[in-house]
């Protein structure tokens, strides 16, 4: 195996179980490793630290082993039960109630550019580094020898995986085939989940406990889901007794999923509508059609994908969330999101804050969410949190 040796002192953030080494830190490499090979990380006085895939960019390393072990099929395949078993334990998978849950949540599972979403009996796989794509295959083969429930592995990584890496993925399935179309129940709630063409894995499982909190006020309320997506918020509020619900979301595709998921829960339930228009305008136009909302959800796609963009994204966050102050009846609750890793808890609150004190509404904090226990962050590596939440009660 490759050896990286890093400069005097920079190994104390492995030290620290912190499963990234930056570029910068590296003082020799002794060898050319390809990207996504495994490499061995070793301190300046030539101590062993770590095994990792070795990648292109400003993190060099991505660590999926901090003790000097063989990296082979019987350690993959232990990653995932281990995964599996904390799932089991959680009580997240109940026979007919819930079969929609995340396997793998990358380095919160201690394995670095890997995400696996399960539905049914169908796992989908992303890979976000090389070094997981060459893997894919040992790791198909374990969900499916430690997962009982799982028979088929589709990997989906033509978008998430480095685009200059010398790699052309394909989307396909590595294990089994696609048997049912219908196959996700979360909470008892049946979803269509479109992992071949929807985005990301085909559903955002990580708002689950949160649609559930959603579902508890919603009785007797009407009901906004705006960037409805799959429509997984109004369903659950159809479900929690709303007396009209209506989601909107700019893509046509949502909005065709979303009906066929209120369809699939709520036959020719008249209490809903869909709208397939941009949020803004949405908000906009609100005064005239003369509908104000008692619950509003704003869980918009991430606004800052990279650092570059935070201030832009904190504008939009503040400018959507005044809209949505402005529009929202007294005693209304208004549940906001930001999915973009690199905005802080603090930097969301603060643009809420902002957006709250422009309406001169009186407001309160009721919870602050974040992701779901199969979304798990490693206490070493704190840029794992993302979802970001805060339930408000307006005036
Ligand atoms: N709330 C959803 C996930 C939202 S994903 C859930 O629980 O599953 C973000 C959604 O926002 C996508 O479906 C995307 O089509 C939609 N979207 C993006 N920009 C938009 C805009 N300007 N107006 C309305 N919808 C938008």
């Amino acid at each position: 195996m490759i050896s990286i040796q890093l400069k005097p002192k920079k190994e104390e953030s492995l030290q620290r179980f912190h499963p990234w080494v930056f570029s910068g830190a590296i003082q020799r490499i002794e060898g050319s490793p390809a990207e996504g090979d495994l490499v061995e990380v070793l301190d300046n006085g030539r101590k062993f630290l770590a095994i990792g895939h070795y990648q292109i960019g400003s993190i060099a390393v991505r660590v999926v082993s901090f003790e000097d072990i063989p990296v082979d099929t019987e350690f993959w395949s232990l990653k995932i039960k281990k995964a599996y078993e904390m799932r089991v334990s959680l009580g997240l998978i109940v026979q007919g109630q819930n079969n929609t849950y995340r396997l793998i949540h990358g380095e919160g599972d201690s394995l670095p550019g890997l995400i696996v979403d399960i539905y049914d009996d169908t796992a989908v796989m992303q890979a976000h580094s090389v070094g997981m794509h060459e893997t894919r295959q040992i790791l198909a083969e374990a969900i499916v020898k430690n997962v009982p429930e799982v028979k088929n592995v589709y990997y989906k990584s033509e978008t998430t995986l480095p685009f200059n890496a010398p790699i052309t993925p394909e989307d396909g399935y590595l294990i089994g085939k696609e048997t049912k179309e219908l196959s996700a129940i979360e909470n008892g709630l049946k979803f269509h989940v479109d992992w071949l063409k929807g985005q990301k894995t085909g559903f955002f499982v990580d708002q689950r406990e949160n649609r559930s909190l959603l579902e508890r006020y919603s009785s007797g309320k009407s009901v906004l889901n705006m960037f409805c997506y799959t429509g997984g918020f109004s369903v659950y509020a159809l479900r929690g007794g709303a007396k009209l619900v209506h989601s909107v979301d700019s893509s046509a595709k949502a909005i065709d999923l979303t009906e066929k998921n209120v369809e699939a829960n709520f036959p020719n339930d008249p209490r809903h509508t869909s709208f397939d228009e941009d949020a803004f305008k949405y908000l906009n136009n609100l005064p005239h059609n003369d509908q104000k909302y008692d619950l509003i959800i704003l869980d918009p796609p991430a606004f800052a994908k990279h650092r570059e963009a935070i201030r832009n994204a904190l504008k939009g966050y503040k400018r959507l969330n005044a809209k949505a102050f402005e529009q929202i009846k007294p005693g209304g609750i208004l549940f906001t999101f930001s999915c973009s890793q690199v905005i802080t808890k603090d930097q969301f609150r603060l643009a809420v804050f902002s957006a709250a004190a422009e309406s001169k509404r009186n407001v309160r904090i009721l919870h602050q969410l974040t992701q779901p226990a199969d979304h798990p962050i490693n206490i070493y590596h704190p840029e794992g949190e993302y979802l970001k939440g805060l339930v408000l009660w307006v005036e």
